[in-house]
């Protein structure tokens, strides 16, 4: 049985991204291909309010908004934690749970504190993943859109003094043996690290090799 066809990205790449920590991460994923990346931020593109309900929506909203405006194909990302105790919160308001100064622990001490209001102490209770969404737009109107998850349970104390965001404490499932780590603990190669170097563990390692196995050729 074969899928829809899909479309392959070649030549030119708008991210649309503004944050630079984003945009080196996403260059790094897209040079083995041969793409070349430049960011909405270098071509002075608005950003769009992130109006969605979804992070596919809100992907789907950045890239076709960049697209749009720089008349070549562009890629967008939107991602967050979803706490299956919390009812999938913070899900797409995860960065605006840090407040206007981005400051996590603040916001990791918010997700404890839920927790604790609904007693979920035991580690069965404390199950949440990370969600990635991409979405890759043309100018004709064309999406390309992948999503994957990382599951995992938060720790508290949060661990770790490697990764951004919420790393310190979620616990990615899949660790059999020896001290258990965080994302906050881990490398960044670890934790995004593609094959054949790393194992492509994290959500957003995961949605990338599904958009380079649909869209991308090795250069
Ligand atoms: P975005 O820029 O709208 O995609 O915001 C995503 C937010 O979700 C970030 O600010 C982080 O708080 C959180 N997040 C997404 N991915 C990760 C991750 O890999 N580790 C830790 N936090 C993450």
């Amino acid at each position: 049985m074969s899928g829809p066809a899909h479309r392959r990205i070649t030549g030119r790449l708008v991210i649309a991204t503004h944050n630079p920590g984003k945009l080196a991460e996403m260059r790094d994923l897209l040079a083995p291909y041969g793409i070349d990346a430049i960011s909405a931020g270098e071509l002075k593109l608005k950003e769009p309010d992130e109006t969605g309900m979804t992070f596919r929506d809100n992907a789907r909203i950045k890239a076709e908004a960049a697209a749009k405006a720089a008349g070549l194909p562009a890629f967008a990302d939107d991602s967050g934690l979803m706490v299956d105790a919390l009812d999938g919160a913070p899900g797409i308001h995860s960065a605006r749970w840090a407040g206007p100064d981005r400051d996590f622990r603040r916001a990791m001490e918010t997700i404890e504190a839920n927790l604790k209001d609904r007693g979920a102490t035991a580690p069965e209770r404390r199950k949440a993943h990370f969600v990635s969404a991409l979405c890759v737009a043309w100018p004709d109107g064309h999406v390309e859109e992948f999503e994957a998850r990382v599951d995992g349970t938060l720790v508290w104390p949060p661990r770790g003094d490697k990764g951004f965001g919420y790393d310190p404490m979620f616990l990615p499932d899949g660790q059999e043996y020896g001290h258990l780590r965080t994302f906050g603990e881990m490398p960044s190669e670890e934790k995004h690290g593609l094959p054949p170097r790393g194992k492509g563990l994290s959500h957003r390692a995961r949605a990338f090799l599904k958009l380079a196995e649909a869209c991308l050729e090795r250069a």
